[in-house]
């Protein structure tokens, strides 16, 4: 790791997250031929083909991992939805184009683009750590992007409803240099303002191709010393046309890269001039041809709420929020936990569920409970050692001596312990068996692909890294980043304690 003592001039970093680009997707795609720039880079650096993502395995938590080195304890955000009790309602930052049409655009488009950042992400960012290094930052696309700078929307249609609504303020802070399509531009580099189609998203230039672009000029010049540029459409694909889709696109994807390092002067002067990372934020778990639709409704024979205007009251007991192939429970007063538990484990398509208990974590099968905690104990593979009781078998732990490996659920015990503990997790976590989903807070289900769990499949990323070492978890990337600049040790990995309850 280099360190200022070193190197008085930390080269600048680029950071490139893949969203949901599996990692043997992306080696088959490599092996043939077909993603030459990653390869390329694979090979020019370092590559670690079963790092982690965070629990649950979906993209609000998992880039807000990346850039805070929190887990969703640490960050607060736990995926597209969650239920926060003070306001007794489902906050939904949105995944889906049916969940922005079924919540309100407004409301979604509030929810995601200045909620989330500025009133729900406890964590700070890596922009404004590295701000407070004197190194600024350029962000394209990327959902978590809080920083210093205050950035006027620029979207014409969305500026004339913010100026008279309540809903939408007029600026969000950022980075130095912040692009997300039409709506966040910090200076017009003949990009934006066009016509576009297919929908808000595309029309506010969430799309990959723009996205490379941005990255191009950013390169062109040299613009930062930080930039992180974000593609989302391989995960998009995977979810509604399958991983074979994704296969297809990552020679796309892979082209976008190559043109963002030819505007940087090829890639020989990119990696001379530049560390860089690249990373995916979580897996994908393709469905079952049939049945793979779980619903969690109708809990103990009671009326369950569930859905964006889910409330708890009187005469509803538990509260269920869907997120993809996990779901966060949420109970009321009267419901007994136990019971609600082996309701829900008895659906096919519940792999576990896990909740806090006294200092604990507990982890539920159907006949099986594990509990553990840091502590003495046998050691996981990043050195941690933890304190454990009941069936290891449960989160299929292989335990020799004073050392644990894991299996089916890789880093399970730091990422559900940065996780369950804290009030917006609920008061259970599941978690989905591979083939099956638990769908979106609208009752929307995806239909190929998805992902969230604990499993491996949803859980397992690639990270690539040239001129720094590739992190082993994606917790690790803001404090490599900050290491290369010189801030010292960060606290990556370790869940703020202080937030948790
Ligand atoms: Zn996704």
């Amino acid at each position: 790791m280099t360190s200022l003592d070193h190197n008085p001039q930390p080269r600048p970093v680029l950071l490139l997250v893949l969203d949901g680009i599996r990692p043997d997707v992306l080696r088959a795609a490599i092996r043939d031929g077909e993603a030459p720039t990653l390869g390329a880079l694979a090979e020019r650096g370092e590559a670690v083909w079963d790092a982690t993502s965070v629990f649950p395995s979906i993209t609000p938590a998992a880039t807000a991992a990346i850039v805070t080195g929190e887990h969703p304890g640490g960050s607060g955000i736990y995926g597209h939805a969650w239920y926060n009790e003070a306001e007794d309602r489902v906050v939904i930052y949105g995944a889906m184009t049916e969940t922005v049409i079924t919540s309100g655009p407004l409301q979604v488009l509030h929810n995601n683009v200045w909620r989330m950042n500025r009133d729900d992400l406890y964590a700070d960012t890596l922009f404004e750590r590295l701000y407070e290094l004197g190194i600024e930052g350029a962000c394209v696309n990327f959902p978590i992007r809080r920083g210093p700078y205050r950035h006027r929307v620029r979207m014409r249609t969305l500026e004339g409803v913010a100026n008279v609504g309540e809903l939408l303020d007029t600026t969000v802070d950022g980075p130095k240099e912040y692009y997300m399509g039409d709506l966040f531009y910090s200076r017009d580099l003949g990009l934006h303002g066009r016509k576009g189609s297919g929908g808000l998203h595309r029309q506010a230039g969430m799309n990959d191709t723009y996205a490379a672009k941005v990255g191009a000029a950013l390169l062109k010049e040299s613009a930062e010393p930080f930039t992180l540029v974000y593609f989302f459409e391989g995960d998009s694909l995977a979810h509604h046309r399958g991983l074979s889709a994704q296969r297809r696109y990552l020679g796309t994807l892979d082209g976008y890269v190559a043109e963002m390092l030819e505007a940087g002067g090829g890639l020989d002067r990119v990696l001379d001039e530049y560390a860089l990372l690249a990373i995916s934020d979580h897996g994908h778990t393709p469905f079952l041809p049939e049945n793979r639709y779980v619903r969690l409704d109708n809990v103990l024979g009671e009326r369950t709420a569930i859905g964006a205007r889910a409330r708890l009251g009187p005469r509803v007991g538990v509260l269920v929020v869907p997120n993809g192939r996990a779901a966060l429970v949420y109970l009321g007063g009267r419901a007994n936990r136990g019971r609600v538990i082996e309701d829900l484990l008895g659906r096919r398509g519940v792999d576990l569920a896990a909740h806090e208990d006294e200092g604990w974590v507990a982890v539920r099968k159907p006949g099986r409970e594990l509990r553990f905690r840091p502590g003495a104990g046998p050691k996981d593979p990043a050195g941690r050692s933890w304190e454990l009781t009941g069936d290891s078998g449960t989160l299929d732990l292989q335990i020799s001596g004073d050392t644990l490996r894991y299996g089916d659920y890789p880093d399970a015990l730091e990422r559900l312990w940065g996780s369950v503990r804290s009030p917006r997790a609920g008061d259970v976590i599941l978690s989905a068996s591979p083939g099956y989903t638990l769908g979106e807070v609208n009752g929307n289900f995806h239909k190929q692909s998805d992902h969230g769990s604990l499993h491996a499949d949803d859980s397992r990323v690639f990270s690539i890294g040239v001129g720094l070492p590739p992190p082993r978890r994606i917790t690790g990337v803001a404090p490599t980043i900050l290491a290369h600049f010189g801030a010292g040790t960060a606290g990556g990995a370790e869940v703020t304690e202080d937030l948790v309850r």
